[in-house]
């Protein structure tokens, strides 16, 4: 496919390698290192509908495309802020999620345990009980 652009013939970015959505996340995270930042990808699914106060999730929260009230607990927001909220807070849950699961596999990984770096979180969990 071809398009007209500054008075020159180029071809249509869709279709090529290291374009599209998968070109555009490698980029950000690129970016997001090099700004010493943390790229999480979430999975979007019910975000705009769930509550970030109660998270409560039927879609009658969505009263409108912009209007967001929570049926339990009468939040009440624009859906795009309420979304943002979860969005926000799913990244660090996954984070945390996927180094606990990390330090909970640590005894099946080759090379063993290093004791206090990354002790299964039973260890952890005995020492504070
Ligand atoms: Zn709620």
């Amino acid at each position: 496919m071809a398009a007209q652009r500054g008075g020159r013939q180029v071809r249509a970015e869709q279709g090529h390698p290291g374009r599209g959505l998968g070109g555009f996340l490698t980029i950000l995270s690129h970016k997001a290192e090099s700004a010493g930042r943390e790229l999480i990808a979430v999975n979007p699914a019910n975000t705009s509908r769930t509550c970030s106060r109660c998270g409560h999730c039927p879609k009658e929260n969505r009263v409108t495309q912009a209007g967001f009230r929570c049926t339990a607990c009468g939040h009440t927001a624009h859906a795009d802020v309420n979304a943002a909220v979860n969005i926000l807070g799913a990244g660090p849950a996954l984070r945390d999620a996927a180094r606990a699961a990390w330090r909970e596999a640590a005894p099946f990984r080759s090379g063993g345990v290093t004791p206090g770096k990354n002790a299964p979180l039973s260890t952890s969990t005995a020492a504070v009980s």
